[in-house]
């Protein structure tokens, strides 16, 4: 960093850095990947700039396994990797961007203790992601919950099993139906897979339950449109629906969620009866980041960023923004969805970019082609269509799950996952309900969890 500059920051921040990367998903850490290896292969005589990676956690979530780590599947750690173990050169900072001052190339962070600190930088991505859409609906935030991080993930596969255990226990059917009723509201990618794993979980779990059998349970998906998982051939869609309803789960298309207060679900279709779920799962959309908007950079009216072809954020020097908080120009035509596939490459555009700002590389244009897009439906089914084709069932299942291995970082990982995947195949899933991990009692109180709720 130029001389002059450091002097400007003088007493104003707590650290500097040439290169300031938000944001540890996706996009974020495929621009370190790809800035750290050009800074490897440049001359020794080379000044490599300083990167400073500020991220909400220590790892990078690989979010198209979520649904697996719900129904277990998956390990939970296994969809993780240690940012610090990828990493070489760059600092992580544990913490949250709170606000940017893009006059003076400031961040204010909180980190994990609640401090704050002010980081000075030159060049800026953004890679914050995006967060759930929410809107004003009674009974949401305090009954509702979403499918986003690791924590959702294994909430949800705890839920079931205690679900399973408290219907297990009762001999009152209006009782039983209420605690195994599961509403979902958003048919996407997130919605659709998590369902179909949960519900595949839940037909293997009953055949160690002597009380509960699948036909106890009830499964609903509130989708706002006519049709599910967009952007995706309309046969697979059709084949998505089609399997599921098969499977005894309930469709309501063109539906909204109106209320679901103390749990009692309410649309606006006359047609279904008010009903008492005990789960309630929102995955409805996703709206950018509002980092980007709260410090004033140019946003479309979604919230996204507008970059050109290079991630560089339109009209601002110094500015680079990918994922799912950018508008990133689709090389054919329109702009990309927001999906991994896709962050990661802008990722790789940018760190490449921010290389060449600093004489270490060639800027190259984003010219990343959609491949493909692949659902999984639970075990041993699911729908793909790679470069144009449609596949289904088996096949499918297979493809999907190969390709989120490959693009998996790290050896050591993919081999985990391929451990989970074969012992998954060979023997029954384990029902270890786990909802106190990360709740240890107090010294002085009885270990059970069962006696603490009957103490409440
Ligand atoms: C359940 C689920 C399944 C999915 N399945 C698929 C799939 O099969 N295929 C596919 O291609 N895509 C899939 N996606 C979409 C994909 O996960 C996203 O498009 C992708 O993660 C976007 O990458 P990103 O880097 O923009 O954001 P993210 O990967 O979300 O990363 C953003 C990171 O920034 C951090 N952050 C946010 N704000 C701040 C801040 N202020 N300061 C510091 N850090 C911050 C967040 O904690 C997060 O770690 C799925 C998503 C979900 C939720």
């Amino acid at each position: 960093m130029a001389n002059s500059k450091m002097e400007s920051y003088q007493g104003r921040a707590d650290d500097i850095c040439d290169v300031l990367i938000v944001g540890g998903g996706f996009g974020g850490v495929f621009c370190e990947i790809e800035l750290e290896s050009h800074m490897k292969r440049a001359p020794k005589s080379a000044r490599k700039p300083k990167v400073i990676l500020v991220s909400e956690q220590n790892f990078l979530l690989f979010s198209p396994l979520l649904p697996e780590a719900a129904s277990g599947t998956l390990e939970p750690r296994h969809c993780v990797t240690p940012i610090r173990q990828i990493l070489r050169s760059t600092q992580l900072v544990s913490g949250r961007v709170t606000s940017i001052n893009r006059d003076s190339k400031l961040a204010t962070v909180t980190d994990v203790k609640g401090r704050t600190l002010v980081i000075g930088y030159q060049t800026l991505v953004l890679a914050p992601g995006s967060v759930p859409s929410i809107f004003p609906i009674p009974g949401l935030i305090e009954h509702a919950h979403g499918f986003k991080s690791l924590p959702d993930a294994i909430w949800l596969r705890n839920r079931l099993l205690a679900q399973l255990e408290a219907a297990e226990s009762t001999h009152d059917p209006v009782q039983k139906r209420e605690l195994l009723t599961f509403t979902f509201v958003g048919g996407g990618y997130a919605g659709i897979e998590a369902l179909a794993e949960l519900d595949s979980m839940s037909k293997e779990a009953c055949a160690f339950y002597h009380n509960v059998s699948p036909s106890d349970f009830r499964w609903v998906m509130i989708e706002g449109t006519s049709s599910l998982l967009p952007g995706i051939n309309e046969k697979l869609a059709k084949y998505s629906e089609v399997q599921l309803r098969k499977r005894g789960v309930e469709f309501h298309f063109n539906t909204r969620l109106v209320s679901c207060i103390d749990n009692v679900v309410v649309t606006d279709d006359g047609s279904i009866s008010p009903y008492k779920s005990s789960t309630i799962i929102w995955t409805a959309g996703q709206r950018p980041s509002l980092l980007a908007k709260e410090s004033r950079f140019q946003v479309d009216d979604r919230g996204k960023i507008n970059v050109d072809e290079f991630m560089r954020v339109n009209g601002v020097e110094g500015v680079y923004a990918v994922g799912d908080c950018a508008n990133v120009p689709d090389p054919d035509g329109g702009y990309c969805p927001g999906t991994a596939q896709h962050a990661m490459r802008q990722g790789r555009i940018a760190g490449r970019g921010v290389a060449a700002d600093f004489g270490l590389a060639v800027r190259r244009p984003f010219n990343y082609r959609t491949r493909g897009l692949a659902v999984t439906l639970g075990k041993g089914v699911g729908t793909a269509q790679i470069f144009g084709k449609t596949y289904t069932g088996w096949v499918a299942w297979w493809m999907g799950r190969s390709y989120h291995l490959i693009m998996m970082p790290g050896i050591a990982r993919r081999l985990q996952i391929l451990g989970d995947w074969m012992v998954g195949m060979l023997f029954d899933r384990d029902l270890s309900e786990l909802g106190d991990l990360g709740h240890p009692a107090r010294l002085d109180e009885p270990v059970s969890k069962v006696f603490r709720m009957v103490r409440k």
